[in-house]
């Protein structure tokens, strides 16, 4: 009997609404691109998932630049990934719209075969009968005014999770770069708006996802905030020094507040030396998993894949792979108990915990 994962974040609503012409594909068909679609991910265990609406900016890719140091010369594996200028906000509206409705169309297509979850009694009712539950996320609130008024009406339309930022500045916060090493602590915390939209956040229920967030942003959080805190989709600073990984404070904060981090897939954040181009294992995430269970217990531990929006490591491919993570967290000591709180309990208490019940 293969143990269901809820999975913390994924890019596969973004990367489908993306991808035109010969990269086009389906959620509902099997397809050989991308990392997630409804056939593999049943094949694979995936009971759901976040999926996030993330509002790139048009033509940015990303650039990975050697840092060099006083000399001039390039410091050994050190380098830095320049960020794309702030999203204006009628951009990240229409696109924003435009990427939830393929959800919602999905939806209406699947044949009931997956749903939009907006309450916990809804995702226990999908995983008991097996039906595929999607929760909408927003990665960015560039969509948002500072006034809240759009955050009402995504609110009723279904959004149940969001990041304030990505790891550009907005309105709302300051995002972390992808710099490597480096501290999550590069800037200033929250704005007016940022704090208010927490507080929001907080009444409705919404999850305040910390994943992109910079240090002094997740300390605002923590301070704001009633609910668990959430990390949807990071690693341990520990164990590989990105600023999108989690410091053993942030680590002991979660822990504190009842709160979950979801263990990232992508190589760079997994590898001790960030290197997303080096080879990488899937046994990189049971050594996160168990370092964070370690610290703060397996009650706080999820997966969060970056599916379609990550690097995987070589033995991940895609969805289909989940039983080996499954496997891997076994070897690395996780037993039954510990592997259903990981892949969906720690998700249902903490979602009843932000989104009421
Ligand atoms: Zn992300």
């Amino acid at each position: 009997m293969s143990i269901p994962v809820f999975d913390g974040h994924n890019d596969t609503l973004t990367q489908i609404h993306d991808a035109k012409g010969e990269a086009a594909r389906s959620f509902l068909e099997r397809s050989g691109r991308g990392h997630v679609d409804l056939p593999r991910a049943r094949e694979g265990g995936m009971a759901g998932g976040f999926f996030a609406v993330f509002a790139a900016n048009r033509g940015w890719e990303r650039e990975i630049l050697p840092v060099t140091g006083p000399d001039g010369a390039p410091l050994a594996g050190a380098w830095t990934v320049p960020l794309p200028p702030r999203l204006p906000r009628s951009t990240a509206l229409s696109y924003t719209l435009s990427v939830m409705s393929d959800l919602f169309r999905w939806e209406r297509s699947a044949g009931g075969a997956m749903k939009v979850v907006r309450t916990v009694g809804e995702l226990e009712r999908c995983l008991a009968e097996g039906t595929f539950a999607a929760v909408l996320h927003l990665e960015g609130v560039e969509a948002l005014d500072t006034r809240l008024e759009a955050l009402d009406v995504f609110f009723e339309a279904g959004l149940r999770s969001l990041g304030p930022v990505w790891s550009r500045p907005n309105a709302f916060g300051h995002g972390v770069p992808f710099d490597f090493p480096g501290s999550p602590d590069t800037g200033p915390g929250l704005t007016g708006a940022g704090k208010r939209l927490v507080r929001a956040c907080d009444r409705l229920g919404i999850v305040v996802d910390l994943s992109h967030l910079n240090e002094a942003g997740f300390w605002d959080v923590a301070r704001l905030s009633q609910a668990p805190l959430v990390a949807t989709h990071s690693c341990a600073w520990a164990l590989s020094p990105s600023p999108r990984n989690l410091t053993d404070r942030q680590l002991d904060a979660v822990k504190a507040s009842g709160g979950l981090v979801g263990i990232n897939f992508h190589k760079g954040f997994l590898r001790s030396d960030g290197n997303q181009n080096a080879e990488a294992s899937l046994t990189e995430i049971a050594r996160h998993a168990r370092y964070v269970a370690d610290r703060i217990g397996v009650e706080h531990v999820a997966l969060g894949s970056d599916f379609d929006g990550a690097v995987m490591p070589d033995d991940l491919p895609d969805v289909t792979a989940l039983p080996s993570v499954l496997e891997a967290l076994r070897s690395a000591g996780f037993g039954d108990g510990d592997l259903r709180r990981v892949g969906t309990g720690n998700w249902l208490r903490v979602l009843g915990a932000t989104w009421g019940s």
